[in-house]
């Protein structure tokens, strides 16, 4: 049992009309509720909803701040190889595309980590592409012990594993991964997925199952918004999550919502999603669920982000770079896509305190579990 037999319940076109038939009663009976189902999630997510976005911003920054605080994590990612055996239409690192390879060495990822330690960073994202031979298993075990080293937290968004190898990362010092489906419609997946061991939806899509199962402390889940239909696909997104809480109720949780940016060889969104509508998607996920860590990247631009994540994000990148030796090295590396935010971690920090909240440098609920 994993969550591709659930995905099989679910007909895409079905669920589809069912968001699109929503009407203002829908939503505003879901707006009455404080345990919001799947069918609530819909309503609060469909076309029906937008004149309701302010109602939803006030109701979803009260929850946020009733259980997470005034407070707002801070994370950076660390590239550490653009090496990709993947083909996605959609990203900069495609093998497809002809650019220069760097895979960080043990030294290159000492001097990485010493910048970003000095910029005041203790939760590190580690990036790279899907690589099995280069930047698999045997580069995860060579690095990670020397990373930790310097970071309290670390989360990694690398090649889907097995269970036994999340195990083993786990015991060198993972603490997160975030594996995203890029879209839960099997057809188009395969369209934007060409070649390599990316285009087995199905494993893909058991990978939290995985995570879960090998004690990972916190999964996170998501979809590239614009490969489809976006309302439909953050649907799947809603119903995934809801399957692994009931499952696997000791892990944490946390979605994430990147719209698809320009980058080399870059395809148009299928759909487009305004502003707006990405505030009413990030109220609707805080209303359908009080628990779930929302983050925002610097794939936003430094407006949008300034007033959208006191509603109910819970964690922010900053002075993201996206090309591996970035930090330390002002590097010519072709980034995986462009940064819209480009503000200095200290910078973003002031923003966050002007907002009367507290930037988390450190994962505070670690301390939690000591
Ligand atoms: S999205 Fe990931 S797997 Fe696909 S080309 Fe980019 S780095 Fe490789």
């Amino acid at each position: 049992m994993s969550f591709v037999t659930e995905h099989e319940k679910y007909d895409w076109d079905d669920i589809r009309l069912s968001i699109y038939s929503k009407t203002a009663a829908d939503v505003e009976r879901a707006l009455t509720k404080t345990r919001l189902n799947l069918d609530d999630f819909s309503a609060l997510i469909s076309p029906a909803a937008e004149p309701y976005i302010e109602q939803m911003a006030q109701r979803s920054y009260a929850l946020t701040r009733q259980r997470f605080g005034h407070t707002m994590g801070m994370y950076i990612p660390l590239y550490l190889s653009n090496l990709c055996a993947n083909a996605c239409t959609y990203c900069g690192f495609s093998m497809e595309n002809r650019i220069k390879r760097k895979t960080l060495s043990i030294d290159e990822i000492q001097a990485e980590s010493i910048v970003i330690k000095s910029m005041g960073f203790d939760s590190v994202l580690l990036v790279t592409g899907e690589h099995e031979t280069k930047v698999g298993m045997r580069y995860f075990r060579q690095v990670l012990p020397s990373i930790k080293q310097h970071f309290s937290y670390l989360a990694m968004e690398v090649q889907p594993l097995d269970t036994d190898e999340y195990k083993e990362l786990k015991s060198l010092g993972l603490d997160a991964v975030m594996v995203y489906q890029e879209t839960y419609n099997r057809r188009t997946y395969a369209e934007h997925h060409l070649r390599g061991n990316k285009m087995d939806f199905d494993y893909r899509l058991e990978t939290p199952d995985r995570l879960a199962q090998a004690g990972v402390d916190k999964v996170g889940i998501g979809s590239l918004i614009g490969l489809e239909e976006w309302r439909t696909d953050c649907f799947y997104v809603a119903a995934h999550l809801q399957y692994l809480e009931k499952r696997y109720w000791k892990t944490r949780y946390s979605i994430s919502f990147p719209r698809l940016r320009p980058c080399e060889g870059a395809v148009q969104p299928k759909s487009v999603m305004s502003d707006k509508q990405l505030v009413q998607l990030i109220c609707a996920y805080r209303l359908f669920n009080n628990e779930v860590e929302l983050s925002l990247s610097t794939r936003e631009s430094p407006e949008f982000r300034d007033n959208v994540y006191p509603l109910g994000i819970t964690s922010i990148s900053a002075a993201s770079k996206t090309q591996p030796g970035g930090y330390a090295n002002d590097a010519q590396e072709l980034e995986q896509f462009e940064i819209s935010d480009e503000r200095s971690a200290q910078e973003v920090a002031v923003s966050v305190k002007q907002r009367a909240m507290e930037p988390v440098w450190k994962d505070w609920h670690q301390s939690y579990s000591g």
